[in-house]
Order: C-alpha cells, then sequence, then structure tokens
C-alpha cells in the first residue's frame, strides 16, 4: 500500500489577505509573505493611488466621480511604480476615489484575476489592502488584519517620509492618516473592517520581524497544506 500523500508535496493555491489601516505595515508583511512563499504580491492601494494620481495630474478633483471613473477605466495596471504614488497628497486623492462604488468596480475584476490566476506560473498570492478578505477574495483561505495605534502608524509614516526626504510634521501625518482611516472606515461601500474570519495582528508592540514570525504562525494555521514550507522559512 502506497503511503497517504503528504500535505507538504501539492500545496494548494494560497491566497493570503493582508487588509487593515494606513501604515499599520501590510505592504512590507504582504511582500515580505510573497517572497518568503513564492507567492505573487499585489499592493491594492497602489491601484486606487494611481487613479488618485491621474485626476489630480489632469488637473481634475478626486472627489468628482466622472473623472475618478474615467482614470480607473483607463489605469496601466503595469505601471504602479511611480514615487509621486506614495506621497500624502496621492494618498487623499485615492481615499477620495476610493469611495466611489463605480472607482471600485472598475478595479475589481483585475484583483479578482490576480488572486485567482496569479502572474508568472505563481503558486498564490499575497495581496494587501481595505477589502481582499471581506470583497475581492471573501474565500482567500488566510485573512489577516493588521492594526496598530494611530500614534505608533503616525510615527512609522512619519520616519519614512523624512528617510524619503520630505518636508513633514508629525502632527499633519497624524491628521492625515486619522481622516483616511475615517473615510475608509464610513464609507458605504467596501468600508475598512476585518473578515469576520479575519486574524487580527495588532503590531503596535511588534517590529517587522515580529510581525512576520506572527503572520507565518497565521498561514500555518489556517492553510495546512502549506505547513512544511512554513517550517522551513522559519
Ligand atoms: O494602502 P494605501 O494606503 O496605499 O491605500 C491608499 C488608499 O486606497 C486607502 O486610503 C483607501 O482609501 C484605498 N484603498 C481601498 N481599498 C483597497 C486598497 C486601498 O479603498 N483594497
Amino acid at each position: 500500500m502506497s503511503d497517504p500523500p503528504s500535505e507538504s508535496v501539492s500545496p494548494l493555491p494560497l491566497v493570503i489577505a493582508v487588509d487593515g489601516p494606513a501604515a499599520a505595515g501590510k505592504g512590507t508583511l504582504a511582500r515580505r509573505l510573497a517572497a518568503a512563499l513564492d507567492l505573487a504580491h499585489l499592493d491594492s492601494g497602489a491601484l486606487y493611488r494611481a487613479v488618485g494620481l491621474a485626476v489630480l495630474r489632469a488637473g481634475g478633483d478626486p472627489a468628482d466621480e466622472a473623472a475618478a471613473v474615467a482614470a480607473a477605466a483607463s489605469l496601466d495596471t503595469g505601471r504602479l511604480s511611480d514615487p509621486a504614488l506614495r506621497a500624502p497628497e496621492t494618498g487623499d486623492a485615492a481615499s477620495r476615489v476610493a469611495a466611489f462604488p463605480s472607482v471600485r468596480a472598475a478595479l475589481l475584476d483585475f484583483q479578482r484575476r490576480f488572486a485567482r490566476n496569479p502572474p508568472a506560473g505563481r503558486r498564490g498570492a499575497a495581496i494587501d489592502g481595505r477589502d481582499i478578505g471581506t470583497v475581492v477574495v471573501p474565500d482567500a483561505p488566510v485573512k489577516i488584519f493588521v492594526t496598530a495605534s494611530p500614534d505608533e502608524r503616525a510615527r512609522r509614516r512619519f520616519a519614512e517620509l523624512q528617510a524619503a526626504g520630505a518636508d513633514v510634521i508629525y502632527p499633519a501625518v497624524l491628521s492625515e492618516l486619522e481622516a483616511r482611516d475615517g473615510r475608509d472606515s464610513s464609507r458605504a461601500v467596501a468600508p475598512l473592517k476585518p473578515a469576520d474570519d479575519a486574524a487580527i495582528l495588532d503590531t503596535s508592540t511588534l517590529d517587522a520581524e515580529a510581525a512576520f514570525r506572527a503572520a507565518l504562525d497565521i498561514v500555518a494555521q489556517r492553510a495546512p497544506g502549506w505547513r512544511r514550507l512554513v517550517q522551513d522559512v522559519r
């Protein structure tokens, strides 16, 4: 009689949904999980940022739905590395265009296709955003809601912006972050909130390494077929 198939031999496609408020460390975590587990990574916030930036560059108002949806419809998803995407005013514009259901609908298909058919033949995807576990891939086997106190998140974002040479002051970073979280949590469509079945990861007192290790534990728990690989990574 042959041995039963080992659960580590052919892992099922793995989708890790990493959601949470601004500057909670979602991007760093999702990127690191993707690299360690050989998954494709998608920063879904960059899609909304690119739409907001396109509207700003065209001299439009991100609160104008027609302008926002036109930008979303013609978005080039292959060009998401413009440094201007990271600017605070782009984040602000992103959270305004993101409140329009028509903009969200225009970006949904791309995100779902990425999750179902990850590029470059990868066996899964780690996607970070606000609604990945609730709307984009509600059947994702692993959902992690990453959070941290507003002060801690603002401190991290402030340090990041300073390191990039931006001329910023801490109170402005904190208030921009709180305003954005407020808009993201209170919008009618796909608001920022943990999925009912998400694991909550509070990184207020964790550095990036500790957060990564905690996330690996969650993956091992939620996706048993990947336990062996997670052990190898550890
Ligand atoms: O994650 P990041 O800060 O780059 O996202 C920018 C903005 O894009 C968020 O404040 C939010 O309004 C929007 N967003 C969203 N849904 C996602 C990802 C980002 O509404 N899945």
